[in-house]
Parts: structure tokens; sequence; C-alpha cells
């Protein structure tokens, strides 16, 4: 069984904290790896190998950085299967789902090839009578990274990528279900000759992140997982002074207005609410089909379908749909199905029987699909985080668009419509960070930043892209002036030694 490491500077070796956490194979059940759970004191030596790392890694030339970041990038490319299998093992979900996680994380490392480019500042000449300005954007030192379950490999690629070619330090505290694909990144990122010390990895649970938030050498921490934990994060690393961006959990409508085009718009619906177990923060948790006569359509369209899902694990290639990642969520998927019966909502299609022959130690859950689901209702308030659909039937688009408003979270939105005016009315009124007209999840590529609203962000800055940049570095201006100089004595003749 593997021992999980932790990399502090030039070394991988195991933790000597004395607490340690199983990390299972979630299709069989399995204990595939032994995490440690760092202590305080090594989040410490972590955070003094990044600070140590520091100061010559921001002075290095940004092409230089970036030259490193494309042979990264090369090097992931050519790891792609191997990073997945890391992901689906531990993780679950299916072979192609951890691939595309794979390649969107990589999309961002192509993004931070691009830092001479970013890090270009602005200057303008006579401010005042030769007085000139300039602005640029540099690095903060040391900062971190905690991160979720559900994209081992790609939500920490969304940090460090950008923080490292900004010329900072990272320490990253990853998930304890699933380390190994961040390792083996890790490895990766290694061999593509970045010094030591300017990735860290340290394993552990809440005593390294409030180690991380508590550290007076970190700058600036972003976090990716569950709203109350996001909450925390962002106030207690603000209360010390830090830069904070802590995305949290989501509720993601989508809206089928009568004139969209059902069976495409049930399509999408299964591979955003089926896709990875629902495991996603922007899955599709909510369907909000805007009159009855849509509603039941949609619903029969949907029903066979959801029957029909191809469940099974990351090793069968038709599998569409894995396993949940942990037997704890697996007893919180099912207690949240049995609620929404007991609450009222009509259960059309019931997953919780479901077993796989010669999986049966699997967290595996079949789909589920509830109709006349009612705002009130606990499967509506809450994130539920698995393979369960709820429709909500909108008398109108208005209907529709406030129920989206009126819901705490703000991660994302869709509308399925042919109606551009509809859609343009949508993106401008629905109170999420990210829209899709037409597009079930619409995550903003590299090069744009993502992030929600409400309690699915706290904090100012988006993740990745321009935003990342801006979270990562700290500008500054300046002004300059300079006294006469060698022109009034300026000498216009070739100097000899005479
Ligand atoms: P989680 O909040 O349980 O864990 C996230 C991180 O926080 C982990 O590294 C974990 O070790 C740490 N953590 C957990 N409990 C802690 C505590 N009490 N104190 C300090 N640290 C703690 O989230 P998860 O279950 O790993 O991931 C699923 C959640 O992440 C979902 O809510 C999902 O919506 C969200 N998510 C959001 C986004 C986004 O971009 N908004 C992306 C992916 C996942």
């Amino acid at each position: 069984m593997d021992r999980i490491a932790n990399a502090i500077g030039a070394r991988v070796a195991p933790s000597s904290s004395a607490r340690s956490a199983p990390v299972y194979n979630p299709a069989t059940g399995e204990q595939v790896a032994e995490l440690p759970l760092s202590t305080a004191a090594e989040v410490g030596e972590a955070v003094a190998a990044a600070r140590a790392a520091a100061p010559a890694w921001g002075a290095t030339p940004p092409l230089k950085r970036a030259r490193l970041m494309f042979r990264f990038k090369e090097l992931l490319d050519a790891r792609a299967a191997d990073i997945a299998r890391a992901i689906s093992r531990e993780h679950g979900k299916t072979h192609a789902d951890a691939l595309g996680e794979v390649a969107r994380g990589i999309e961002v490392v192509e993004f931070a090839c691009g830092i001479p480019h970013l890090l270009k500042g602005e200057f303008s000449r006579n401010v005042g009578p030769e007085v000139d300005s300039y602005s640029d954007r540099q690095p903060l030192g040391v900062v971190a990274g905690i991160t979720p379950f559900n994209f081992p490999a790609m939500v920490p690629l969304w940090m460090y990528p950008v923080a490292i070619a900004c010329g900072n330090t990272f320490v990253l505290k990853p998930s304890e279900r699933d380390p190994s694909a961040p390792m083996l990144v890790y490895e990766i990122f290694r061999e593509a000759g970045f010094p030591d010390g300017v990735l860290n990895i340290v394993h552990g649970d809440k005593e390294a992140v409030d180690a991380i938030l508590d550290h007076p050498d970190v700058k600036a921490v972003s976090f990716v997982g569950s709203t109350p934990i996001a909450e925390y994060v962002y106030a207690r690393g603000t209360a010390k002074g830090k830069r904070v961006q802590a995305l949290g959990g989501a509720k993601n409508h989508m809206i089928i207005m009568p004139d969209a085009d059902i069976d495409k718009a049930a399509d999408a619906l299964m591979g955003a609410g089926y896709g990875s177990a629902g495991e996603r923060c922007m899955a599709v948790s909510v369907a909000v089909p805007v009159g009855e006569e849509t509603a039941n359509r949609l619903v029969e369209t949907l029903a066979p379908k959801v029957r029909a899902l191809k469940i099974g694990p990351s090793t069968d290639p038709d599998a569409e749909m894995g396993p949940l990642v942990t037997r704890q969520h697996l007893q919180k998927v099912l207690g949240y199905i049995d609620k929404g019966i007991a609450e009222g909502a009509d259960l059309v299609v019931d997953g919780r029987g479901f077993r796989l022959q010669g999986y049966e130690n699997g967290y595996f859950v079949g789909g589920s699909l509830f109709d006349r689901v009612t705002p009130d209702m606990t499967i509506y308030r809450e994130e539920i985080f698995g393979p369960v659909l709820s429709v909500v039937r909108a008398g109108s688009f208005g209907e529709a668009v406030g129920l989206v408003n009126a819901h705490e979270y703000g991660n994302g939105s869709a509308i399925f419509t042919r109606d551009g005016d509809a859609a343009r009315a949508f993106a401008d009124a629905i109170e999420v960070g990210m829209v899709g007209v037409n597009v079930p999840i619409p995550v903003p590529v590299a090069y744009h930043s993502f992030g929600g609203w409400k309690r699915s962000l706290f904090g100012d800055h988006s993740i990745y892209g321009p935003e990342g940049v801006r979270f990562y570095t700290r500008l500054k201006t300046v002004t300059t002036r300079w006294p006469g100089g060698i022109r009034e004595g300026a000498v216009y003749t070739f100097p000899t030694m005479n």
C-alpha cells in the first residue's frame, strides 16, 4: 500500500506525524494508500522552504519562468493518461472524464506560459513636466492553495502554475481523499526543472489548513471546497492579513424555455447532472422547465435516459458514471434522496437500489430524478453533490430567473432557448458568476477566469486567467523625475588621453 509523502524543498519524504488517514478506491472500497495528517511544524517547514526559494525565483526573468512552464506542459501532455488513471483510482470518475480534467488543468499551464506578456505593465510619459510613471505587478512571495477532492489534478493546476509564473513560491495542501494525482503532477513539475522549494506539498486536514492560515509568511491563500469551509478559510485568513480567494459550493440551475429543443436540453442535463456522479461544482443539479407542457415533455424524455445510465468502475470504457468518493458521502447522498421523498417531492427515478456485480463494496448509487421539487425543500436548498437531479417547475421566465437569484449560491446557471431576446435578458439579470446560453456547464476557458457570486465565492478575485494574475501579484507604481544630468556637461568630441 502506498504511503503518501510530503514534498518540502528538495525532499519528498514521509511525514513524522503520528496521525494518518486511509485513502480508498471508491469502486472497490479497498484501502489503496495511507495519507499523513501533517503537523503545523511540517507546514512551517514547507513555508520556510518556499520562503527560501522566493527571492531568487521572484528575480528570475519571466521569460525563463515561462520556458519551464512550456516544458511542464509538454511533460503533462505526455503523461496525461497516467495522471488520469491516478485520479480515477482514488476519485472513481471514468477514465475519459479524468482525461478531460487533466486537459483543463493543462490549459491553465498553457495560459501561464504567456506570463512575460501578462506581466507587462503600464507606462505614462509626462504625467508632469519631465515626470514619467510606470506601474507593474510584482509577486507576493509565499502563497498557498487548499484544494477539494473532486478535481485532484485540475484544481491545484488552477492555482500554482499562475502563482509560480508570476514569481511566487507555493505551498499546496491537497484533498485527503485522492492525493496520488497531485503527487504525480508534482513529480512531473520537478522533472520540468523548477528549482527546489518553488512548489511544496503538505498533506493533512484542519491542523495543516489552520497552520497555513495562521502563518505570517504566507501572503495569500487560494481555497476551493465547500461553502462552510470556504467561509471559515476566508474569515480566518483575512483576519491574519492575507489575501484570500475562497471558492465554495453551488446549486446550478438550468432553465429550459418552451421553445428549446427538448432532446438537446435533456442530453445536456444528462451530462451536466450525472457526469462525474454529480460531484462537480458546475454540475447542474436543478432543471427549471418553464410551463407545464415543457416540464412534462422534459421529464418524459429524461426519465428513460436516467434509468439507462451506464454505471461502472473507471476501468470500464463504456461507463458513463462512476461511484461516489467515499462511503460517508454515499450515505449522505442516500440520506438526501430519503429526505426528498419525506418532504413530498416526486421521485421519478430511484437510484438507491443500484448494485454492481463484482463491486458490491464500491460506493455506487444509481442516477436519481426528482420532479415537483419546491424551493422550501432541503434537496433544493442544499448542495447534494451526487447524481440527483431536481426538476422545479416554473410558471414563467421571470419566476425561473427569480429562483436562481433567490438562491444562496451563485456559481453557474444556463438557459436553453432559441430566443435571443430571452437569452440576453437572462444573461443580464441572472445573479451568478458564470452563465451558459445553450451551454450547460459554462466553465470559462483558461484565459478567462472562473468564479461564482454570492456564497459560491468569498473574496474579490476569481481564479486563474487574468484574475489569477491580479490575485497573485501586487501593483507597484513608480513615478520618476531625473535631475538635469550629463546632457549639459556632455562632451561631443572623441575623448583622447591628452
Ligand atoms: P471540503 O470543503 O470538505 O474540503 C476542501 C478542503 O478543505 C480540503 O483540502 C480539506 O482538507 C479542507 N478542510 C475540510 N474540512 C476542513 C476544516 N474543518 N477546516 C479546515 N480545512 C478543512 O470540500 P470537498 O468535499 O473536498 O469538495 C467538494 C466541495 O467543493 C463541494 O462543495 C463543491 O461544490 C466544492 N467545489 C467548488 C468549486 C468551485 O470552483 N467553486 C470547485 C470544486 C469543488
